[in-house]
């Protein structure tokens, strides 16, 4: 380690050395040299400060150039006979340092990889093993590798901020912490708290993580540096300290076994045995507590080489890329590309579920919204809807309750025609219907000012023929939120066939501006997310009235991998909507979807789902129980004796299919684009990277092969598209090679 930090230091220009300042720290930048990433600094009381601070960067990284950057600090440290502590800290004013450099894990050989695991575990392991007292001054997101190396040191002291988050999210990316996270975090906080945070992949906010033992104290922003060198000279080798014995009596062996194996079974039926990052931090966390360090360094290392050679972390690491990717990225449509200006203010028309959850959401993210409904009666019954998610927010501590009545106060509720000429986007969220909306927009053509994008939030119209209503249809787009606006990350933005490209990269922009993820899609039935979802639920439905259970149905798929059964599903979006807009795509594509009567009877029945407290379950307890009453509905029994297997097939492969079509059909220009969509919008079991991976893992030739066996055995909507076909003849993927991202 050594050797490569000195070799490195060769190749390197100088470090970055800020001169010994008279009083209290302040982070300071060098310019000297762009290669660097962590400056010194020493204080006249002898405390060196290490501040991170990646040039042209809003974030800290730890990659192998910065590691080794750290070491050779880490040098100078050891070798002064001076210096009476060490603050490790970060100039950036969110992110503190957002864990290890991801491009750089996913593209690293087997050898590489190890040694970067290697690398990283001494480095801090020299930080830990200083003979002066370390204290960690964190602002902002610390996560993975950042938290990690402030696990190294004696003492973590935290801003109270909202951007200061801490935690270990590896395990959401199919890994696990390996630069001594999982061996320093139960020795920390105990066994118990340190799983719940590992195998959870939590990140807390500062007060939560207080709490937890994984800070030591919370500080402000502007006092957190001069607090860190003021507990090095008032506690001194105090801070070096071991933690008492109640820590130890909680890490014992026997109980590390006992909490083990019972958490291990909570987990198989949570995960279904799919994740397999979370049994191997389990075992790790477990096993290395009771050995000496250095070994369960070892254990951490040998099972992040075996995790990062899995299907799931390669699938779970590429959503982190395009999320990122998504909130980046620009489209351009026309051949020259628009300055898309950002949104100051808005319009919701229609304070129904949407309209109300799409006020809040906005209004919370700054944006003054008015709130449009038809009458007196309808606007109040919006803001109620719109207070009690606020109300439901500050419960869960994502706002104070300032910070919630500010959002509130954002909101100009109207029943009567509202102001509109200088709104920059008004987003339409009224009832679903051809007419209403057309009348609604061709008003709002007149009311808007010239710049204004209208969106409208539909599931199912026509965009184009809505747009074709209002006098400059070029400014009109699809804005679809999905619902609950507050849960649901992805938005898609519709490009009407008249829609310009400066209102198309505004309302990209707009989503990227609210916080959400954009995915551009052309307009055409169901759009992207509904078209290939209905499919599949429709599948659900006729498999339920052909004798399959609501059990067995939604069991399948939960195996499979998806967050919840498809008939669970249906009651939660309302079965109302769902009839709807099976409706809607049986008009378009009425050879491969037909709406299952089960819906319209259900509707004729007042059986709604949720919203009803009745549909497939009934929802009048705590936990939902299946509805027996509901075998009224089931008058075939073909499918009665499916295996999971079988249902889960017909189910998935359709859902495939209309991916490929989807594709062909250029509704979106790449596969990654259709597998996003269908992660963020459903929940599609992201570790199998979504359909068109999936398809991909499994072979467009077996895909095709189980296809035409279902046709053969009657179902003609099983008929592989054109796409598909041609892969399994020509052995193609969607994904040109297997690493492609
Ligand atoms: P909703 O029935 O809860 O609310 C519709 C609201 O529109 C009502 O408050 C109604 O009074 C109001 N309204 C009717 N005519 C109006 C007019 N002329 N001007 C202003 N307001 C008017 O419906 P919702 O579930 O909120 O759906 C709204 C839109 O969002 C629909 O187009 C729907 O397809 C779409 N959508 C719904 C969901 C969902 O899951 N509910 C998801 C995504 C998109």
């Amino acid at each position: 380690m050594r050797t490569e930090a000195l070799a490195a230091d060769e190749k390197r220009m100088k470090l970055a050395v800020v001169p010994s300042a008279g009083g209290p720290p302040l982070p300071s930048v060098a310019q000297e040299n762009r290669f660097t990433c962590v400056y010194r600094q020493i204080t006249a009381e002898q405390v060196c400060i290490l501040t991170f601070d990646r040039p042209n960067s809003s974030a800290n990284v730890f990659d192998r150039e910065t590691l080794h950057e750290l070491g050779d600090h880490l040098d100078f440290i050891a070798d002064s006979t001076e210096l009476k502590g060490v603050v490790l800290t970060s100039a950036k004013n969110s992110i503190f340092i957002a864990g290890a450099d991801l491009h750089a894990l996913a593209g690293a050989s087997a050898d590489d990889l190890a040694s970067l695991i290697e690398l990283g575990q001494s480095v801090f392991n020299r930080v830990a093993s200083l003979n002066i007292p370390t204290v960690a001054a964190i602002h902002g997101a610390c996560v993975g590798g950042g938290f990690e190396m402030c696990l190294a040191c004696d003492s973590r002291v935290a801003s109270p901020d909202r951007a200061t988050k801490i935690g270990l999210p590896e395990t959401q990316l199919g890994i696990l912490p390996a630069w001594g996270g999982s061996t320093r975090l139960p020795r920390l906080i105990g066994l118990p708290r340190a799983l719940d945070v590992i195998l959870g992949g939590k990140t807390l906010a500062a007060k939560q993580a207080l709490k937890y033992g994984m800070v030591d104290d919370l500080v402000p922003r502007e006092r957190l540096v001069e607090f860190a060198c003021r507990k090095i000279h008032t506690q001194g080798s105090e801070l070096r300290r071991r933690h008492g014995f109640k820590l130890r009596a909680m890490n014992n062996r026997l109980f590390a076994i006992a909490l083990s194996l019972r958490i291990e079974s909570r987990l198989l039926k949570k995960t279904r045995a799919h994740y397999p990052a979370v049994f191997k931090a389990l075992e790790v966390v477990t096993r290395g507590l009771s050995r000496p360090l250095a070994e369960s360094l070892a254990l951490e290392r040998e099972a992040m080489l075996e995790l990062a050679k899995t299907e799931e972390c390669h699938n779970l690491i590429r959503i982190f890329f395009m999320q990122e990717r998504a909130r980046k990225r620009s489209y351009i449509l026309g051949p020259t590309p628009a300055v898309a200006k950002p949104v100051d203010r808005t319009a919701v028309i229609g304070a129904g579920v949407m309209g109300a959850g799409i006020a809040q959401w906005l209004s919370s993210r700054g944006l003054p919204v008015i709130l449009r409904d038809v009458n007196v009666e309808q606007v109040t019954k919006g803001m109620a809807g719109v207070a009690q998610l606020y109300h439901e927010s500050v419960k869960r501590h994502l706002f104070t309750k300032l910070e919630a009545r500010a959002g509130l106060d954002r909101i100009f509720p109207s029943a009567a025609e509202a102001p509109l000429r200088n709104v920059d986007l008004i987003i339409e969220a009224a009832v679903e219907k051809m007419d209403l909306k057309k009348k609604i927009f061709q008003e709002l053509g007149e009311l808007a000012g010239p710049n204004t994008v209208l969106a409208t939030n539909t599931s199912a119209l026509s965009v184009s023929e809505i747009a074709a209503s209002t006098k400059s249809p070029e400014r009109v787009v699809g804005i679809h939120f999905f619902n609950p606006v507050h849960r649901m990350q992805l938005v898609e933005v519709v490009v009407a066939r008249q829609a310009s490209s400066e209102a198309v990269q505004r309302a990209v922009r707009f989503v990227q501006q609210i916080g959400k993820l954009p995915v551009v899609v052309k307009d055409s039935p169901g759009f992207l997310v509904n078209r290939i979802l209905m499919p599949y639920l429709i599948e659900a439905g006729h498999l339920f009235e052909a004798g399959a259970s609501v059990e067995h149905l939604d069991e399948a798929m939960l195996d499979f991998g998806m967050p919840m059964g498809p008939l669970r599903l249906l009651d939660e979006v309302g079965v109302d909507v769902a009839h709807h807009v099976a409706e809607e795509l049986e008009l378009k594509f009425s050879d491969r979807m037909q709406t299952p009567r089960v819906l319209a009877q259900m509707l004729k029945a007042g059986l709604l789902g949720r919203k009803s407290e009745r549909g497939f379950y009934l929802y009048n307890s705590k936990t939902p129980e299946v509805n027996s009453g509901l075998s009224l509905f089931q008058e075939k029994d073909w499918a009665k004796n499916f295996a999971r297997e079988e249902l889960q097939k017909r189910m998935v492969l359709l859902m495939v299919n209309e991916a490929a079509r989807c594709l062909e059909e250029e509704l979106v220009t790449e596969p990654s684009d259709v597998d996003f969509a269908m992660i963020m919008g459903t929940g599609f079991a992201p570790f199998r990277g979504g359909p068109l991976r999936h398809a991909d893992s499994r072979g467009a030739e077996k895909v095709v092969g189980e296809m035409k066996r279902l046709v053969d055995s009657g179902g003609a909507y099983f008929a592989p598209f054109a796409l598909l076909q041609r892969m399994a003849d020509d052995g193609r993927r969607f994904y040109a090679e297997k690493g492609d991202r």
